[in-house]
């Protein structure tokens, strides 16, 4: 979390309201001090998400979600930390500092662009709509695209001439060469500029937030070529964007699934027919940045591959991204000679529904594929089939999984356990190959229960974090989490800097540290006097575990000594023991 400097995040911090930050994506009510709602993270019926006005945080005493405002919309809206940190900046009206690797030329040339890409959209559907333009609209009918569909997904047309966009860009106060910037225009070689599309039916290619980042283009007869796209500009690069996304999104995260097709008509007729949680990769293979573009929504993706191709798919190493990625991916396949545009037209969406609902995973779905071209009944064919499946579990980061697959392999193979596990071992010790079970999660130790009290009321009564740093350092605390908060809050309070809970959050990335300052925001409310007896009474029992432990490491200390005969060595944690007893 390095890229942004603390006092701007606490700039942003102080000039954004939770409560409003909030309220502004469901209501929240009054509940004393504070305001609840129920959790949009977990399901729950009784109120268990908690806002603080004061502290500006928020914490769910049921799923344990919290953190401040960027936290908010990391969750809510999946964002990554500096996309939040940018969107509430924005809001806040705070200027960040320039990107290293975008210049403020640049930043502006990438404004531009999607000046011009706006434009261009609507240009071209205006050409669409226009009353003299039949041959698209024609076209449409018989693709069976509806208006309404063709304007939800902003389709347009480009005419049959040369430089009609061109022209139109210049009346708008744009250059020819801002316009070939953007992708669409070309430079002849005589000189001069022409309109890179022309004759089609274009397919804007929107992000989430709904800016135009490029276009495809279709020809409305047989000629060639039949697809023509936007080149990569600065803010549409191949493999990162996926069509209809910005259609898509909210039901996607509603239902908690997406289905990814490859091309434009094979997510807008099954959308069309009522599938709203459908998008298209424009491409044959996912690529990782799209995966993780798609997780911000869900970990559900459902891949429908052509049957003419699905054998080839099946080879792919790029299935493995879902597993490195660590979403649930499955696989539908279609009937030959079918693709999702062509099959909803003629099954209907049901049918296709069904062909969801029997898809397999990628484990299955390639196991399948194998067993299918290898015999998994002679040794060689098992070992092929093993040799293609282990690398695949080998990234497989939930040992839960690992141990099903293995349990499946071994099965469709009649190769035991513990053999596969052996040569899952020989791919490198980095496999989880131990069928160990419980998440990664689960493997942080809970926090010291009377270091977690004693940092939860210095969190809530600031004032109390000076009295408490006369009578421990941070190194007085077992636990290394509570040690470092502790440090961060003698620091801010070294630099007089005014201390806020939710701007310490953003030092700290792991979950059970965030989760341990959140609580402290919502502790009942007690005097001072009350919190400072609670706090004395801390204090001593960190000092006693503290005292306790140094005795006993001096206690080893010395038993190792006297085996080893060390006199001298001995004499000295001698007397440092004796001292420690006086004192204690
Ligand atoms: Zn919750």
């Amino acid at each position: 979390m390095a890229r942004f400097d603390d006092s701007i995040l606490e700039d942003i911090l102080t000039r954004i309201d939770i409560v409003e930050l909030i309220s502004g994506y469901f209501p929240l009510k009054r509940a004393g001090r504070n305001f609840k709602a129920c959790c949009p993270f977990h399901h729950e019926k009784t109120a268990s998400f908690m806002v603080s006005a004061d502290k500006q945080i928020f914490h769910c005493f049921g799923c344990g979600a919290g953190g401040n405002a960027f936290h908010f919309l990391m969750q809510h809206e999946r964002m990554e930390f500096p996309e939040a940190v940018e969107t509430l900046a924005r809001k806040a009206g705070v200027t960040l500092p320039e990107k290293k690797h975008i210049s403020a030329a640049g930043q502006e040339s990438v404004t531009q662009i999607y000046r011009i890409n706006e434009l261009a959209a609507r240009f071209y559907q205006d050409a669409l709509f226009d009353e003299k333009a039949t041959q698209p609209r024609m076209y449409l009918k018989k693709r069976g695209i509806s208006p309404a569909t063709a304007r939800e997904f902003k389709l347009g047309f480009s005419t049959n001439d040369w430089d009609r966009f061109l022209l139109f860009a210049k009346s708008h106060g744009f250059t020819a060469a801002a316009v070939e910037k953007a992708g669409l225009a070309l430079l002849r070689q005589e000189g001069g500029w022409y309109d890179r599309f022309r004759n089609r039916l274009m397919f804007p290619i929107l992000d989430a937030k709904s800016q135009v980042l490029g276009f495809g283009a279709r020809v409305l007869d047989a000629s060639l070529p039949k697809y023509i796209n936007s080149p990569e500009t600065p803010v549409y690069v191949k493999g990162r964007h996926l069509f209809g996304l910005h259609c898509a999104k909210d039901a996607i995260r509603q239902k908690d699934r997406v289905v990814v097709v490859e091309g434009y008509l094979d997510c807008i007729i099954p959308f069309q027919h009522g599938l709203r949680t459908i998008v298209a990769s424009l491409g044959t293979a996912l690529t990782s940045q799209q995966v993780r573009l798609l997780k911000r929504y869900t970990r559900n993706i459902f891949l429908v591959y052509d049957g003419d191709n699905a054998g080839q798919m099946a080879a792919l190493r790029s299935l493995d991204i879902f597993v490195e990625e660590e979403v649930q991916a499955r696989i539908a396949v279609l009937p030959a000679q079918y693709d999702p545009d062509s099959y909803v037209r003629e099954h209907g969406l049901s049918s296709f529904e069904a062909l969801l609902d029997a898809a397999q995973s990628v484990f299955d779905f390639r196991l399948t594929a194998l067993c299918r071209k290898f015999n998994s009944k002679d040794p060689e064919g098992k070992s092929r089939i093993a040799s293609e499946m282990l690398p695949m579990l080998k990234k497989t980061k939930n040992s839960i999984l690992v141990s099903e697959y293995i349990k499946q392999l071994s099965e469709k193979l009649s190769v035991s356990e513990s053999r596969l596990y052996e040569e899952l071992k020989k791919l490198g010790e980095a496999a989880p190959y131990a069928p160990e079970f419980g998440a990664r999660k689960q493997a942080a130790a809970p926090v010291n229960p009377t270091e977690k009290l004693l940092v939860q009321l210095m969190l809530a009564e600031t004032s109390l974090i000076e009295q408490i740093h006369r009578h421990l350092v941070p190194e007085d605390f077992s636990d290394q989490r509570t040690g470092k908060i502790v440090e961060i809050m003698y620091e801010m309070l070294a630099q007089g800097k005014a201390f806020e809970p939710n701007s310490l959050i953003n030092y700290f990335a792991a979950d059970d540290v965030q989760q341990l300052i959140c609580e402290s925001s919502f502790l009942p409310e007690t005097s001072l006097d009350e919190k400072e007896r609670v706090a004395t009474d801390c204090v001593n029992r960190i000092k006693d575990a503290r005292l306790k432990q140094r005795k006993q490491r001096l206690h080893d200390q010395i038993k190792e000594a006297q085996t080893e005969g060390d006199e001298k060595k001995l004499h000295l944690l001698m007397e440092e023991f004796h001292m420690l007893i006086k004192k204690g």
